[in-house]
């Protein structure tokens, strides 16, 4: 059994060891360059043609519409970019108040620079009104920009349906997926995206390796210009990320999201022990269409900060909301757009993942119980 009880996979994943021993060798004897022309480094090129290649089937993309970048903020921050570059005079986008940090800013620096940025609202599920996207529309809309799964709650949006409506008003699309890759079936076909973002960290590729998915055929100005990726991503490849991240989807490819079940009835056992033996709590988010791993839990009159601290005496690690937000003590964006009673029930998010045990969640459950109802006793 582990030292410790890792239960936070939305911020980050611990790397499979499959994926590790697939990058070490180009980490120290296979350190070509692979635009080098000799054999030393063509044999590279060919290992980032395969990565390519699983990214490729794992969206239904072709290879030409798979660009390798820093990590997933850097992907949202192209795509992004990309549509301001190409219609200069379109001054207005639409996203929504639930985005990650790297879309959220970015819109306020376009707001600070004259951009109009349209924030959809949800409801207290943390559910989009579908509707309320063609009716912000205006001739001046260059991008729709709406994430596949938030992060915190778990929601999963209807990413089909808004491509439709972007592409009625010839707009383009970008769709967030980072939080999908891996719990959800992606096929950027059908969905009808023109870009979409992938980060290798949450699927037990290392941190620092993003992808950006492009349609063919749509405008596209790189954010960081140089030869690499047929001219769209410079920089010299991360070789060693790049390879991880295709052995990653690799395992996903093998796997067919087989494991997903799993994850859901582990999720789904450990709310319904914690509902059986814990009195007033409160799951937030949509319960009909949430990532199978996600549970943003709330137990009346405990405050999620205390809670996670003594969760870390127990050597059991969740979180109160993003990771890239836990150290803002401002109340987090995406429950205060679902407008939750944070006073009375502050949540806990316990995102699961692959190496987690039946006998890991009866291990936590039991914890939190002794916790909450300590905490509540004392008053
Ligand atoms: N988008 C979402 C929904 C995320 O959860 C994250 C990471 O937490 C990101 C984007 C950023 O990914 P990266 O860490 O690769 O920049």
């Amino acid at each position: 059994m582990n030292r410790y009880i890792y239960l936070d996979n939305n911020a980050t994943t611990r790397c499979d060891e499959e994926v590790l021993n697939a990058m070490l060798p180009y980490l120290n004897e296979q350190y070509g360059n692979p635009s080098s022309t000799y054999s030393f480094g063509k044999e590279i090129k060919e290992e980032i043609i395969k990565a390519r290649k699983n990214v490729a089937e794992l969206l239904n993309a072709t290879e030409r519409e798979i660009i390798f970048t820093s990590c997933a903020s850097e992907s949202n921050v192209t795509a992004i970019m990309n549509a301001v570059r190409n219609f200069p005079n379109k001054k207005h986008i639409i996203t929504t108040k639930v985005e990650h940090a790297s879309i959220i800013e970015t819109m306020k620096y376009l707001e600070s620079i004259g951009y109009e940025i349209t924030y959809l609202s949800v409801d207290n599920l943390g559910r989009i009104n579908i509707a309320e996207i063609e009716k912000a529309i205006t001739d001046n809309t260059c991008l729709i920009s709406v994430m596949m799964a938030n992060n915190e709650i778990g929601n999963i949006y209807p990413i089909k349906e808004i491509a439709k409506i972007a592409k009625k008003y010839n707009i383009l699309f970008h769709c967030d997926a980072v939080q999908a890759i891996g719990k959800v079936k992606i096929d950027v076909e059908e969905l009808g995206v023109d870009t979409l973002s992938l980060s290798g960290h949450k699927i037990h590729a290392p941190k620092g390796i993003g992808v950006l998915y492009v349609k063919s055929g749509i405008p596209f100005t790189p954010l960081i210009f140089g030869h690499q990726e047929k001219n769209r991503r410079g920089g010299t490849e991360n070789v060693p990320y790049i390879i991880g991240l295709g052995k990653a989807v690799e395992l996903i490819l093998n796997d067919d999201y087989k494991s997903n079940e799993k994850l859901k009835e582990l999720r789904d056992y450990m709310e319904v022990e914690i509902e059986k033996n814990i009195e007033d709590i409160m799951i937030y988010g949509d319960l009909e269409n949430r990532l199978p791993n996600t549970s943003s839990i709330a137990f009346r009159g405990v405050k999620a900060e205390e809670l996670l601290l003594m969760l870390e005496s127990f050597n059991i690690f969740v979180s109160t909301g993003s990771a890239c937000n836990s150290e803002i003590a401002e109340p987090s964006h995406v429950l205060t757009a679902c407008n939750a009673d944070l006073q009375n029930y502050s949540p806990i998010r316990i995102s699961l993942g692959k190496y987690n045990t039946k006998e890991e969640i009866d291990t936590f459950v039991k914890s939190l119980i002794n916790i909450v109802n300590m905490i509540r006793k004392r008053g």
